[in-house]
């Protein structure tokens, strides 16, 4: 089990192999479900095999059932890719194998992680003071922000929610569009809340919450109120009008949360900041690193402007624990995990690498390739574009047809030049694209339009045949 050398040098030349491949190999799995049980669901070996060749084995299992989902011609859900020195830097974080919960076992990921929370303020014109943790990703970002807003609007309260729970206390309500992301949802489920808590205010044509409405909302329900919005509608890409919603909220007491997974991002860039604006005034916001910032699954962030509810929601003590001296930082009072690894450290050195402008730059140029899908495909008679294209999301509808748009989806699928997946919005199906990967480049955003267009072409074709 201990010839380290050999075993990175085969882990390195595959994983080498691998990326080189990502540009020209098929986006799509080349293996079925059957085909991959087949290959992967062994039994357990009794004696067990040797390293090496389990590595081997195992990879060229695997290998048929991979996704270039890090690849320049993944369009689908928000996935981004991962910088080569975003990798390299996680082999790094196996290799130290740091339990990175608190400054007493691993020093330097303390460290670098207060680091890495000044960088990411800054970029993101967030107050400075704000509390920063680095979790698994967008769901545990609004899980851990919520639990800091359950603190803070029930403090308000008069109610110990740390101590007491929610049994027997105010009830509290959560206002959001109907559009809010499922993770929002599932927070409330994890955090005692139940989905029945959520107050449901309407959205207009981009998937925007309706200010109006808003208003009538508050009005309209008694207790303490914590409002989600959105900066990044996962369908359309659009914004709620965070500084709108901020004023009202704060008006009648209210915490706001925005959920930013990937749209919290135009903050980062002079053209697109203005989609935000005011958003520096909300309570929390929730983002991810894994998917625009392009680091290795996973690493999201949570980012509360009261610091001592985020600590009061999540520190945790015990007295086998070496106790902060109160100089240092420790990373598990702002998550939910006690132990966990140095998923902030990829961010670390891809945030030095590139720099502000470098941020800036990324962000600018992935919105420009999802403007250059609009402007090719909206060309071609027949396919319309459903929504303004703000940032780097484009939903496209063909013939204004469901079988249409789903069997086109399913063409460029199976092509395998590209993959995007389809939708639902405001009652329709659509296809979503969406623009989040370091490596596309124009030349791919041109294939990939075409492969669009030739599939749509083929569906129209044989429906007209057949009709
Ligand atoms: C992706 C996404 C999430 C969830 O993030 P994960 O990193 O997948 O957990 C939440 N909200 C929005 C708007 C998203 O796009």
């Amino acid at each position: 089990m201990n010839d380290d050398r050999e075993l990175f040098d085969i882990s390195r030349s595959l994983a080498l192999e691998f990326r080189k491949s990502l540009a020209t190999r098929p986006v799509h799995a080349t293996a079925n479900l059957a085909q991959l049980r087949a290959a992967l669901r062994l039994r357990l070996p009794e004696a067990g095999e040797p390293p090496a060749e389990v590595l081997e084995k195992f990879a060229a299992a695997m290998e048929p059932g991979i996704i270039g989902s890090a690849g320049p011609r993944y369009f689908g859900f928000v996935i981004g890719g991962s910088y080569p020195l975003a990798t390299a830097t996680d082999w790094l974080v196996s290799a130290w194998d740091q339990n990175t919960g608190t400054y007493s076992v691993s020093p330097a990921n303390a460290v670098a992680e207060e680091a890495v929370a000044e960088w990411v303020l800054e970029l993101l014109h967030l107050p400075s003071t704000a509390s920063v943790g680095f979790v698994t990703g967008g769901q545990m970002a609004n899980t851990s922000a919520l639990a800091a807003a359950r603190h803070g609007v029930l403090r308000r309260a008069g109610w110990d929610v740390e101590e007491r729970g929610l049994h027997g206390g105010p009830r509290v309500r959560i206002i959001a569009t109907a559009e809010t992301h499922a993770t929002i949802i599932v927070a409330l489920r994890y955090l005692g809340f139940g989905s029945g808590s959520l107050v449901s205010v309407p959205t207009d044509s981009q998937g925007r919450m309706i200010t109006k409405d808003l208003k009538t909302a508050l009005r309209d329900v008694e207790g303490p109120v914590i409002v989600c919005a959105q900066a990044g509608n996962v369908n359309t890409g659009s914004f709620d009008p965070i500084g709108d919603i901020v004023d009202l909220a704060h008006a009648h007491n209210a915490w706001v949360h925005v959920d930013g997974a990937f749209g919290l991002w135009a903050a980062a860039s002079e053209k697109y900041r203005h989609l935000l604006a005011g958003f520096e005034r909300a309570d929390s916001w929730a983002t991810d690193a894994h998917k625009w910032l392009n680091v290795p699954y996973d690493c999201g962030i949570v980012i509360c402007a009261d610091a001592a509810a985020h600590r009061a929601a999540h520190n945790i003590q015990a007295s086998y624990l070496v106790q902060s001296t109160g100089a240092e930082r420790d990373p598990f009072d702002y998550t939910p995990e006690f132990s966990r690894r140095g998923r902030a450290l990829p961010l670390y050195t891809t945030l030095r690498a590139l720099g502000r402008r470098g941020v800036e730059e990324l962000v600018d140029r992935c919105c420009a390739h999802a403007a250059l899908f609009r402007d090719l495909l909206k060309e071609e008679p027949g396919v319309r574009i459903l929504a303004d294209v703000v940032l780097n999301q484009v939903l496209v509808r063909f013939r204004d047809d469901d079988a249409i748009t789903r069997a086109t989806i399913e063409g460029v699928q199976q092509d395998g030049i590209c993959w995007l997946s389809g939708t639902t919005w405001h009652g329709i199906a659509a296809m979503r694209i969406s623009v989040s990967n370091w490596s596309t480049t124009e030349e791919d955003v041109r294939m990939s339009a075409e492969a669009i267009l030739s599939a749509y072409r083929r569906v129209a074709t044989a429906k007209t045949l057949s009709s």
